[in-house]
């Protein structure tokens, strides 16, 4: 049975989450952190490993939401932080690294001109579309289903299927009154349901993550682009996942094509504090400035008590730059993300077993549906459940952690090693074998 062996050699965890049931609604603080019966409780992480309380040791294919681009406590930017506490931590003034990492995302990826910090990547697509309608002085906001940007209330909705519904209760129609649900990789049918529209912007994930990391065609970015300039729109990438991650330049760099505004998070921040950002074209990003416009009414508003703070800010300006200097690090990850999913392609198709891999560079999804799928719709109503959650199952029982247990989320870091995906892949055979 799968799972059999994780529930034999967790009994802490298991009473660990009994309590934590007692504290925290469903005993996590974040729901998609669950699994069945009960998510281990993390004692150490070091580069690609996690162990729990109980003392078992897992491969970590989640690696923080995939924002531990070099594994777990990456050591230069432990060291940096650790130099940062002898200084000084939280201040609530202007300090030099938030400068400094400003210039060096600048630096790294071109569409951005000027830039604000944020502490997390909801608060930074927020900030984002909210600049977006001051500068165009618009109203709609055009977002696809699979996408997330985070829980903020204008772009809460068409996460999961139905996508014509909140993604939460307590958002009000008046809050979705002006946001549109566009379909994935469908240019047509973007066009038909922005006709006439008055478009302040569109967001899009340049590969959707929670959606099942599914790459946009590089027609249909371009598509966007050209569109969004035929309306006057802005065009916003997401790229709180694909950012630092896909290349130093993000996903836009790979892809060639160029938004007005951009979403940051995650690797941001060092991968180990949290944080959010956004930037781009210098016209925009200028509605922020309280030099330019001295009044809080002709401005648009970001800000808050941890906006870019030092621990931050310190932590992503030493990952950043060893990313910017170390182009052998992408070779690496990319390397590795694409013998997995070659692999695992390839075992499907071998067997015959009606499974696909979807992905780019470091990041893939596993899919249980008969098609390769090339949105989130596709992805979340044809995905056979049950065989999802036996397979995450059976990872845990062999010590590989991904997430989400409905929906297999895999990150590479540089921390994995060509055995760590010798090890995925078998155990990928032995569940086919056992499950066919
Ligand atoms: N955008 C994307 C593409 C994301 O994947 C996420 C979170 N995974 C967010 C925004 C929200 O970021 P945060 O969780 O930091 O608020």
């Amino acid at each position: 049975m799968f799972g059999e062996r994780y529930a034999s050699r967790t009994a802490r965890c298991r009473s660990f989450f009994e309590e934590a049931r007692k504290v925290l609604p469903g005993g996590v603080s974040y729901s998609i952190r669950y699994f069945d019966p009960y998510p281990i409780y993390v004692s150490k992480a070091r580069g690609q490993k996690i162990w729990d309380i109980d003392g078992n040791e897992y491969t970590d294919y989640w690696i923080g939401h995939g924002a531990l681009i070099m594994g777990h406590s990456y050591p230069p930017v432990i060291e940096a932080v650790k130099e940062q506490f002898e200084e000084y931590l939280h201040v609530g003034f202007p300090h030099e690294w938030e400068v400094r990492l400003a210039k060096q995302v600048i630096k790294m990826v071109d569409s951005v001109k000027l830039f604000r910090f944020t502490n997390s990547g909801t608060e930074a697509a927020m900030y984002s579309t909210r600049l977006a309608r001051a500068f165009t002085k618009k109203k709609f906001i055009g977002k696809f289903e699979g996408g997330w940007h985070g829980g903020y209330d204008c772009l809460h909705i068409g996460v999961y299927p139905p996508y014509d519904a909140p993604g939460s209760l307590g958002i009000l129609d008046e809050c979705l009154k002006y946001t549109l649900v566009l379909p994935y990789n469908d240019l047509e049918g973007v066009r038909q349901k922005v006709k006439g529209v008055d478009l302040a912007a569109i967001i899009v994930e340049p590969v959707l993550g929670a959606g099942g990391s599914i790459p946009a065609e590089r027609d249909f970015l371009k598509g966007l682009r050209e569109l969004c300039d035929e309306m006057d729109a802005l065009l916003i990438f997401d790229e709180v996942i694909t950012g630092f991650r896909l290349s130093p330049g993000g996903a836009q760099k790979l892809y060639g094509v160029t938004p007005d505004l951009t979403v940051f998070g995650k690797i941001l921040g060092g991968g180990e504090f949290p944080v959010g950002g956004f930037g781009g074209r210098e016209d925009i990003m200028e509605l922020l400035d309280q030099l330019k416009y001295p009044e809080a009414h002709e401005r648009a508003f970001q800000g808050g008590t941890f906006a870019a703070n030092p621990i931050t800010t310190r932590a992503g300006y030493t990952l950043l730059k060893e990313l910017d200097e170390n182009p052998e690090i992408y070779q690496k990850i990319n390397s590795l993300g694409e013998k997995a999913m070659k692999e695992i392609e390839d075992l499907f198709q071998r067997y015959d077993f009606k499974a696909h891999v979807t992905g780019i560079g470091s990041m893939f999804g596993i899919h249980f549906t008969p098609e390769k799928p090339k949105d989130a719709r596709a992805a979340q109503t044809l995905k056979d459940q049950k065989l999802a959650e036996s397979f995450f199952k059976h990872m845990l029982d062999n010590g590989v952690l991904y997430m989400t247990q409905s929906m297999p989320h895999l990150y590479v870091s540089a921390a994995h090693t060509s055995e760590d995906i010798d090890n995925l892949v078998s155990f990928v055979e032995d569940f086919i074998r056992k499950t066919r």
